[in-house]
């Protein structure tokens, strides 16, 4: 719920952030290209934030098993295969630890 706040206040400081900047480029007395750019590329943020938020949201992580070992790894935007490629890397403990 905490994270789900956090997320959403994140997107409305950019938004608002974007808005505020193209406003102000706007007012003053910028060519109307360098409004729109300005523009263009405060909706290209917030579309940048909300992507990364769900891929952070998206994140697997996996823990080696083995008692005293700390190992995991985390995967996010990875494929059905690498997961299970980094998902048998993690949980057995002889592919990645010592003596342990
Ligand atoms: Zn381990």
């Amino acid at each position: 719920m905490a994270q789900r706040m956090s997320d959403q206040l994140t997107v409305i400081s950019a938004a608002c952030a974007g808005t505020l900047l193209t406003y102000q480029v706007w007012q003053s007395d910028a060519a109307l290209f360098a409004t729109a750019t300005v523009a263009l590329l405060a909706a290209t943020n917030v579309a940048w934030t909300v992507d990364a938020l769900r891929r952070n949201r998206t994140k697997d992580v996996v823990t080696c098993p083995t008692p005293g070992c700390g190992v995991s790894v985390a995967m996010t935007g990875a494929t059905p295969g690498e997961r299970a490629r980094m998902t048998a890397y993690g949980v057995d403990h002889s592919r990645h630890g010592g003596a342990a």
